[in-house]
């Protein structure tokens, strides 16, 4: 994407992992190169290949869905995150836009909203990036990211690059092609490279409609979330993916709340009193009492409705 200002890409030494994740939970890590852009993506090869960054690299957006290990993590965590220099987007007259990787969701939907073109409305409430929507095919209420992208422009290795149409995607429900690649076991670098899993940009497409109307709607979706999420403490939002089986009708969260669990914790880790599918951070959590806290409540679900509640967090592994 056009940045006004090409900066470096930002190297940090033994960071905590919590830094980096919405939970705030997770142990040290070797290194972190934060992107203002992905413009600079061949720069975080070109150090990996002059061993001036451990690998593994693994490739993350703001870590709004990704539980990271007490352990903590070799290697370097790779962060598409949009900084001051540039706009991270280039708009069409006919709607469509090419958005940069670490663009985050709820700027490109207030900017879409402004300039009147509506499909982007969903996006305002969820705290990631482009790359890590792309790959998680986040969504929420009628909208999800498979409705909006046209393409996806991956990585090929030595700064090359890729596109990737929607059917190479194959989206579903919370997940994608990519998904399953850039998961929780980060391996080799050069495997998500050529198994081109890295995102830096994206085109997508919403349709031309008055701005009052796209602020409305806009508006709405935050108020919903704002009423029932608890987006005043550390979370990963939803815990497990709403299941195909059960009561019709029933979320993740609705057979959660029904087995009398909220306000169960385990240490520092606490179902939501507001929303059942959350888990927050009361102090000090940590990936073990999460993960426990995970098992007790799939368990009580599966006991009381026998659904199998499957995780929509990425859990990763030390
Ligand atoms: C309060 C709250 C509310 C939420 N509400 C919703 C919701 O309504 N709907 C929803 O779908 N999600 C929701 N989420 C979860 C999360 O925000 C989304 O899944 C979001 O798309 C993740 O984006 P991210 O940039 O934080 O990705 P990360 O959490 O950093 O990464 C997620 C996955 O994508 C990979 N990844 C990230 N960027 C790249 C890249 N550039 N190239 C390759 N791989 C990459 C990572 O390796 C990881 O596997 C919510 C989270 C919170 C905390």
């Amino acid at each position: 994407m056009a940045t006004a200002i090409r900066l470096r890409p930002r190297l940090r030494c033994r960071e905590r992992l919590s830094r980096f994740s919405s939970i705030r939970i997770g142990g040290a890590v070797e290194a972190v190169v934060s992107l203002s852009s992905s413009e600079v993506f061949g720069d975080v090869l070109d150090m990996y290949h002059r061993g001036e960054i451990p690998g593994p690299l693994a490739f993350v957006g703001r870590g709004s869905n990704i539980l990271f290990p007490d352990a903590g993590l070799g290697g370097t965590l790779v962060r598409f995150e949009h900084g001051d220099g540039g706009s991270g987007s280039r708009w069409h007259p006919d709607g469509s836009v090419d958005v940069d990787a670490g663009l985050s969701l709820p700027a490109l939907a207030r900017d879409a909203a402004r300039r009147g073109v509506t499909g982007f409305e969903f996006l305002s409430g969820i705290p990631g990036t482009v790359g890590g929507a792309a790959v998680m095919n986040a969504g929420a209420g009628s909208g999800q990211w498979s409705d909006l992208c046209e393409s996806l422009v991956v990585a090929t290795g030595s700064g090359g690059s890729d596109i990737l149409l929607p059917q190479d995607l194959r989206y579903g429900y919370r997940t994608s092609a990519l998904l399953e690649i850039s998961a929780g076991d980060p391996s080799a670098p050069q495997r998500h490279i050529q198994e081109k899993s890295v995102v830096l940009s994206a085109r997508l497409r919403g349709t031309l409609a008055d701005p009052a109307e796209c602020q409305a709607k806009l508006m709405s979706h935050l108020d919903y979330r704002r009423s029932t999420q608890p987006l005043d403490e550390p979370s990963l939002g939803s815990v497990f993916r709403n299941p195909s089986g059960g009561p019709p009708g029933y979320s993740a969260g609705r057979l959660i709340e029904e087995c009398g669990m909220k306000g169960r914790s385990v240490g520092g880790v606490m179902v939501s009193p507001r929303h059942a599918n959350f888990f927050v951070n009361t102090g000090g959590g940590k990936a073990s009492e999460f993960l426990e806290l995970l098992a007790i409540v799939a368990e009580a679900v599966l006991k009381q409705w026998g659904v199998i509640l499957e995780p929509e967090v990425r859990v990763w592994n030390a």
